[in-house]
């Protein structure tokens, strides 16, 4: 087999670094072509020296010099800049993109990719919430796969194979529930970022987290499963399982449901995705019977963790409100992480600017880049950023 180049934007982070941990496993199978930083160039030029891409792009001009003259005696190219990472993206380099951005920042890069008919192995679940519809329609147009990283939307595309799109009755997300589980508002209240960070299953970025702590990952997740899968919005349903063994579910036209499990660990649908339609073996751990620890399912709570009614009107209602509810929902988390608004402060904000930006039924590209900044400006101004 011919090795598999692999563009890896966002190579920092925490998806980034468990890529390349599966890269390194598999020296035969994949090279790393392409490794993309925003700010950790310390990081990035390790990285390099280590897998010696083709080309790394630092998105923080500013750190141009420091990692060009890093890697000034080895053969990788040096570019840097927002504008970099859509230029690379269309290049004939790389065969794969993990796109492994965190935000809506990830959006042009993969599109240009998508434009270029490069399999797209998705981490960026944001670039399917923005605009999903058209992403998916440009996948189509340009064919180029795009196979999910993200855990749930691994579970139901590999409970998918062999099985006809069509016979989906509904897919079953399954929420860990996060950190605050069984919490309440009065609880909340008084969460700070360093509670709110620590997860009980998964070590992610820091946005991720907090997106799980609130269940806005879960509510970002639905949308994103509406897309990859093209369901309709009552297609999608949450059931919490705190254990986050069962990592998603499919349930058909004849009540079967399949399930995909495993201990949680995200190298495992990462190395899927680059590896899809085949598996290959790993010394990854495995879940052990042996220890038995009790399944169990619940209802989510959505009076206390509303950001899940938020993303469940933004997927009804669809058209711009998704990429509007993402727009704040990323300033308000930003806004947390840096102690300037509350827990559920973040609840409020994402509800303030979804009623405040128009609502647009069939957005233009152009239109969801203008609902994004309107919302970001909007809800930037509500706390005074
Ligand atoms: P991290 O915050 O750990 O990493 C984000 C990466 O994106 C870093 O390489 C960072 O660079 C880069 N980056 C940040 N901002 C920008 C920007 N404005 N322009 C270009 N690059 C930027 O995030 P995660 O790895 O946790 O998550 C990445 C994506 O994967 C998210 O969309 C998340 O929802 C999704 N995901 C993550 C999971 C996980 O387990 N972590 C699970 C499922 C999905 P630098 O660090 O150099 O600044
Ligand atoms: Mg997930």
């Amino acid at each position: 087999l011919p090795k598999k180049r692999i563009a890896l934007f966002g190579s920092t982070g925490s998806i980034g670094t468990q890529t390349l941990d599966v890269i390194a496993n598999n020296p035969d199978r994949f090279t790393a072509e392409v490794l993309t930083a925003h700010s950790n160039d310390e990081l990035l030029v390790e990285q390099a020296l280590r897998f010696k891409p083709n080309i790394v792009v630092i998105g923080d001009e500013r750190k141009y010099p420091h990692v060009k003259a890093a890697l000034a005696n080895t053969d990788t190219k040096v570019f840097a800049g927002e504008q970099a990472l859509e230029e690379v993206a269309s290049m004939d380099v790389y065969d794969v993109m993990l796109a492994a951005i965190v935000g809506f920042a990830g959006l042009r890069p993969t599109l240009r990719a998508v434009e270029q008919g490069k399999a797209i192995a998705l981490a960026n679940k944001e670039t399917l919430v923005v605009a999903g519809d058209i992403v998916m329609q440009k996948a189509v147009e340009y064919r180029a796969p795009i196979i999910p990283v993200d855990s749930e939307h691994s579970a139901i595309f590999q409970c998918l194979v062999g099985e006809t799109r069509n016979r989906i009755e509904k897919v079953i997300l399954t929420a860990s529930g996060g950190p605050f589980l069984g919490k309440k508002p009065n609880y909340l209240v008084n969460v700070k970022r360093d509670h709110a960070l620590q997860h009980p299953n998964w070590n992610m970025g820091a946005k991720i987290t907090i997106d799980s702590a609130t269940l806005m990952n879960k509510g970002l997740e639905m949308i994103e499963a509406r897309w990859l899968f093209n369901l309709q919005p009552d297609q999608v349903s949450v059931q919490v399982h705190p254990q986050s063994i069962i990592h998603s579910m499919v349930q058909f036209e004849d009540g079967s449901i399949k399930a995909q499990m495993g201990l949680p660990d995200m190298k495992l649908p990462i190395q899927y995705a680059l590896t899809f339609p085949q598996r290959l073996p790993n010394n990854f751990p495995r879940y052990n019977f042996r220890k038995p620890a009790q399944l169990t399912f619940e209802e989510p709570d959505t009076k206390t963790f509303r950001n899940l009614v938020l993303a469940t009107d933004a997927l009804f209602k669809g058209g711009n409100l998704p990429c509007v509810l993402n727009a704040a929902n990323e300033i308000a988390v930003f806004a947390f992480l840096r102690n300037r608004i509350g827990f559920l402060d973040m609840t409020d904000l994402i509800e303030r600017t979804m009623n405040q930006v128009p609502w647009i039924e069939k957005p233009t590209l152009e239109e969801y880049f203008e609902s994004d900044a309107e919302a970001r400006n909007f809800a930037a101004s509500v706390i005074k950023l």
